[in-house]
Parts: C-alpha cells; sequence; structure tokens
C-alpha cells in the first residue's frame, strides 16, 4: 500500500463524512447518529488497517474467510482506540455461521428462520448474545436476497423465542435506481416498515442503509447506518473485472 493510497483513503473517508453530515443537517438530524460501515470487501488488511486509522465506524464484511483473516491480521485495529467493531453483511450459509458469530459484533444479513436457529444455536455454545439485523428485500426482487416485509414479521416472532439472538434493527438493499427521487422511495417505505415494527414493540435501533451511491438519500429518509465501500477505497478490482 502507497502513501498515496492512504492520502486517497484520507481525502475520500473525510468527503463522505462531510456529505453525510450536510444531509443529516438537511433532515434535521444529528450528525453523531448516524454510522459509517466501510464495506471492505475484496480489501487487503493493510489498506483496511490504514482506513481504521479514519473516521469510520465499524467495518463490514461479505465473506467469513474475509472475515476470519482480516480479524486475525488485526485489519479492524485503531492504533489509539482499539478494534473498531467489525459486522457481517453479506449472505450467510449456516455452515460458515461457526466462523462468524462471536466475531461480528453484528450480523446485518439474517433472513430465514433456519438461518437464525443456527446462529442462536451457536451463540449459546459460546455462552454469548448474537446482535442481527434482519435483512429486508424491498424491491422483492428474484435476484436478492433477504425477507419480504411479512417474513420479517414472522422471523421477528420466531427470534422472540431465541434466547442467544437479539433483533436490533434493518437492512436492506434496494433495487438500483437511475434517480434519486426513486431512491428515496424505496427508503422512504423501509422506514415506514421499522417504525411500523418499533411502534408494535419491537426494540430496535438500527436502519441500515445506502450505499456509495445513494447513502446521503438513504441518509434524508432516515437511516442510522450506511455501509460505503467503492467511494471509501475505490473501485473493486475482481480478476477479470472492475465491480
Ligand atoms: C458491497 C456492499 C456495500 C457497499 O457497496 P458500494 O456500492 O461499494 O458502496 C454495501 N452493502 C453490502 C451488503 C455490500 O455487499
Amino acid at each position: 500500500m502507497t502513501e498515496a493510497y492512504a492520502q486517497t483513503l484520507r481525502d475520500n473517508i473525510l468527503s463522505i463524512r462531510e456529505t453525510m453530515a450536510e444531509a443529516a443537517l438537511r433532515a434535521g438530524r444529528r450528525p453523531e447518529d448516524i454510522l459509517l460501515c466501510a464495506a471492505c470487501k475484496t480489501r487487503a488488511p493493510e489498506e483496511i488497517r490504514a482506513s481504521a486509522q479514519l473516521p469510520v465506524d465499524c467495518f463490514g464484511e461479505n465473506h467469513a474467510q474475509e472475515l476470519e483473516r482480516n480479524w486475525l491480521a488485526d485489519a479492524y485495529v485503531n492504533d489509539a482506540e482499539g478494534r473498531r467493531p467489525c459486522h457481517f453483511i453479506g449472505h450467510l450459509q449456516t455452515n460458515k455461521v461457526k466462523k462468524v458469530v462471536g466475531r461480528a459484533d453484528l450480523i446485518q444479513s439474517l433472513d430465514s428462520v433456519h438461518l437464525a436457529d443456527a446462529i442462536d444455536a451457536c451463540a449459546a455454545r459460546m455462552g454469548l448474545v448474537q446482535d442481527v439485523l434482519l435483512e429486508v428485500n424491498v424491491g422483492g426482487e428474484a435476484s436478492k436476497t433477504g425477507a419480504t416485509f411479512d417474513g420479517c414479521r414472522a422471523l421477528l416472532e420466531h427470534a422472540s423465542g431465541l434466547e442467544h439472538l437479539r433483533v436490533r434493527g434493518l437492512m436492506t438493499i434496494p433495487p438500483v435506481c437511475d434517480a434519486e427521487d426513486e431512491a428515496r422511495r424505496w427508503f422512504a417505505r423501509m422506514r415506514g416498515f421499522y417504525e411500523e415494527l418499533r411502534d408494535a414493540g419491537a426494540a430496535m435501533d438500527i436502519l441500515s442503509m445506502g450505499m456509495s451511491a445513494d447513502y446521503a438519500a438513504a441518509i434524508l429518509e432516515g437511516s442510522t447506518m450506511v455501509r460505503v465501500g467503492s467511494a471509501v477505497y475505490g473501485p473493486r478490482s475482481y480478476p477479470g473485472k472492475t465491480v
């Protein structure tokens, strides 16, 4: 990792923080009430470690193996303040649960009863309570993971009977939108659903929505946590393509 890249990380993160604060103030909200989760999939441990010295609140991992590798490499450690929280934000298979429970401070992608039971059983064996978010497929897209609104209601009901699982809120990735007002409509629907569950008695305090392309729109509609990847670290490169 070069000095120039460290400078780029700093510029990117400070600029995102500024945009987040502007959106918060525009919505009549306090900037400190919205967390920045750095989505660090595919990044090298030393790049993540460099970003951990900057004002990010937590890290979001998509793959159990990367979480394990980065954890063991101390990639989430801020030199002055210690390890920053690490979240799991990708699709979680039940056979990977034991690599993630107890390491992830929050699993943001719970979307089935089967997975809830697996996480609860693993957390019970480890003697801890695992915080989770329910992942909502707000656009009802076949290509995406996440539960429907009704699926979430059922999942919440089921989770209330699990002692080692605590549902802290909701996460979503809305359909890709060309226009900001279209994105805002999806975020507003999520906010409505979140408020509905809270009004019905769910003790939730996290609404995780907004990524590089739309985090300001998400904040205007009530997001309490944005998950930002490419705007922090630059474009992701996979063998043969850039995403
Ligand atoms: C990759 C990813 C993000 C960040 O996406 P960017 O567009 O790079 O900001 C956010 N959430 C999830 C679940 C992701 O997989």
